[in-house]
């Protein structure tokens, strides 16, 4: 249930990230179809977020373009803090979101 409110995110930031790509082309005076689509199903994936996982990450995303980021070799992607065993363990479970110590973003775990 978790993993997949999670999955939901990830895919929301990245829709995000695409929007913002749009509207810097935008704003060099290009026009460009499909920010209309974007939004479209950027709506349907925060229908089905869970509201406090929701603000978290509106409140992330005013400092970091990505504030959802994988974690690889133990390691958070995002400021390349090694990620403690004990928190490493809780994260895989999937049942808990999880935050880096070292800067706050959203774990993300996969295989
Ligand atoms: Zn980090």
């Amino acid at each position: 249930m978790l993993n997949k409110q999670l999955d939901l995110l990830v895919a929301l930031q990245d829709l995000d990230i695409m929007i913002k790509d749009i509207e810097d082309v935008k704003a060099l005076g290009f026009d460009v179809d499909g920010r209309q689509k974007l939004q479209g199903a950027r709506d349907e994936i925060v229908k089905k977020l869970n509201k406090p996982l929701l603000s978290r990450y509106n409140l992330l995303k005013k400092r970091y373009k990505r504030p959802i980021v994988p974690v690889k070799d133990d390691v958070c992607l995002g400021c390349f803090m090694r990620i403690p065993t004990s928190l490493f363990t809780r994260g895989r479970s999937d049942k808990e979101v999880l935050t880096c110590e070292g800067c706050g973003r959203i774990l993300y775990w996969y295989d």
